[in-house]
């Protein structure tokens, strides 16, 4: 078996070049995980089981062509990997035979931009920033900002379902895809630009979007871009209550007026959004919060973490109510002001006080770093992790306050609302806590995503708004779908016979 393996090793090899092939220990280390919270925990107590085989880095198609022909000649299994951002455990190595990590940043380029029909034509690897800046150059826009864009690939985005930060506005990435060429677990090619999409035929894009690597390898995608906006406004409120700010969002919506942005905080996550103002936050709740807010000592962090119920109640000694920003845009300035001034009208009608622009203007400054501050819990001896669930407006509240419920006494929990539509929006759940020792943060963390996500299940609400399903939401996924598992699986069949792509996640058997 490891003789076979070496000459496949030797034959990437002779394929890729030495330099593009890897077993280094440095190398299969870092492959061995995503960014899923679970996974940096078993890192920090020096658990590291998933290490890959091989770590393969190809440069265009006909090389992914050989790569998937090989794997299935030798029942590989192939995980295609973009940036590694993603938070779910989606590229694990989870097979029990040889695994081939496929990363596939190499191929970045800007393939064609047709300005008339304002269509990209880009290779998945590329990373978020660097494009979105090239096109920002020409005028232009994609208008998909996630908060990992510094760190996340289109292949990424497109295979996880993602959404950015203005997606109220452009719509998520399944919403801006216009064709994609693919390479199955098969080995065939797939241009969706060559199959007329129609009543008849349907949108064949929207089968690989979301696949997590599971069918096949994105290698490039057409995007729609946009006019980069001319004009822009901040605005920002604050209701006494979530009920009152989701009342406003969901008639800002409806009436078109909802803007690029908007994102509602609950009393805690609006405590530290207005960190910046005068006002007084006394005593050890104070100390607390602002340790939360990124001034963290491991003193204060590792006392936090231990005492999540009673940190949860002072939180609901808070008063100071609930953050909305909105940030308007747009290529009219007379359209631009127009929404604001109606979305100012709705704010007024249910008792929103107005801050002014200050807020809306802080979340935009600090729009990409936020997240990045959670690594020093992990590093003060605790866990954190977000969970992005959404629900129609019917249940948007009932949803918030019983996970509330279930977690009180588990960790210390906050949360936004972003993502809004027509119909319903996401709850963006941040919740931190801590244990001893490895066997009991894992079990501690894995009850906690449990009790939440019964609890959507329980209210039939969705499980993952963007950031996918990997392993860490396989089981529930199941769940939820019942009998429509069977239909992913007729189409992994389709698509990846030997089934060599991506084992153990999405489509699996
Ligand atoms: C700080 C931070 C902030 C984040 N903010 C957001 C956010 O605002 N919005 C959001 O949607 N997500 C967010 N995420 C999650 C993550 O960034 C996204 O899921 C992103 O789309 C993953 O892209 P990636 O290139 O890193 O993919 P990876 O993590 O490398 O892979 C993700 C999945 O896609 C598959 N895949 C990757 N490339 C390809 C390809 N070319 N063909 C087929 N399959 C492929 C992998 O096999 C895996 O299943 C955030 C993560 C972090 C760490």
């Amino acid at each position: 078996m490891e003789r076979d393996f070496y000459k496949i090793k030797k034959y990437f090899i002779s394929l890729l070049g030495e330099r593009w092939v890897s077993d280094n220990t440095k190398d299969t280390m870092y492959y061995n995980r995503d960014l899923w919270p679970r996974e940096i925990i078993a890192s920090k107590f020096g658990v590291f089981k998933n290490k890959p085989d091989l770590i393969l880095w190809p440069k265009n198609e006909e090389e992914i062509v050989n790569i998937i022909k090989i794997a299935n000649e030798h029942k590989l299994n192939i995980i295609p990997f973009g940036a590694g951002s993603g938070v779910c455990g989606a590229t694990l190595p989870l097979s029990q035979g040889h695994n081939i990590i496929v990363d596939t940043k190499r191929m970045n380029k800007i393939l064609n931009v047709d300005y008339q029909s304002l269509i990209l034509n880009v290779e998945a690897g590329a990373i978020g920033y660097p494009l979105e800046i090239q096109l920002n150059n020409k005028g232009f826009t994609i208008g998909h900002f996630p908060s990992s864009i510094y760190c996340s690939t289109v292949g990424g985005w497109l295979a996880s379902r993602s959404a950015g930060q203005e997606s109220s506005r452009y719509g998520k990435i399944e919403d801006m895809v216009v064709s994609l060429r693919v390479i199955t677990g098969h080995g065939e090619i797939i241009d969706t630009s060559e199959i007329v999409s129609s009543e008849i035929s349907g949108d064949l894009n929207q089968l690989f979007i979301g696949s997590e690597g599971t069918l096949g390898i994105i290698c490039s995608a057409g995007l729609s871009i946009n006019y980069l906006p001319k004009f822009k406004t901040y605005s920002s409120f604050i209701f006494k209550n979530i009920e009152q700010g989701l009342s406003a969002i969901r008639e800002m919506m409806q009436n078109d007026v909802g803007g690029s942005v908007i994102r509602l905080y609950d009393e805690l996550d609006s405590y530290i959004a207005l960190g910046h103002t005068k006002e007084k936050k006394e005593g050890l709740f104070k100390k607390y919060v602002e340790n939360l807010n990124g001034d963290f000592s491991d003193i204060f962090l590792k006392r936090i973490l231990s005492f999540p119920q009673l940190l949860n109640s002072l939180s609901q000694l808070i008063t100071q109510g609930c953050l909305l920003i909105v940030l308007h845009t747009g290529n009219e300035s007379e359209f631009v002001k127009y929404c604001q001034v109606k979305s100012h009208k709705i704010a007024e009608k249910y008792s929103g006080k107005n801050m002014g622009e200050e807020p809306a203007k802080k979340w935009e400054r600090n729009r990409y770093s936020i997240s990045y501050k959670q690594s020093k819990i992990f590093y003060a001896g605790g866990f954190v992790d977000t969970m992005e669930v959404a629900t129609t407006w019917d249940k948007v509240a009932e949803l918030y306050h019983e996970v509330k419920r279930v977690i009180q006494d588990k960790a210390f929990l906050m949360a936004h609302f972003s993502h809004a539509y027509q119909d319903g929006c996401s709850i963006y759940f941040t919740f931190a806590a801590k244990a001893n020792n490895y066997n009991d943060a894992i079990k501690r963390y894995e009850r906690i995503w449990k009790n939440i996500l019964d609890v959507v299940l329980g209210l039939k609400a969705t499980i993952s708004h963007h950031h996918g399903i990997g392993v860490s939401k396989l089981e529930h996924l199941r769940k939820q779908l019942g009998e429509g598992t069977e239909l992913f699986k007729i189409l992994k069949r389709a698509f990846d016979p030997n089934n060599i792509m991506n084992k153990g996640k999405f489509f699996s058997e």
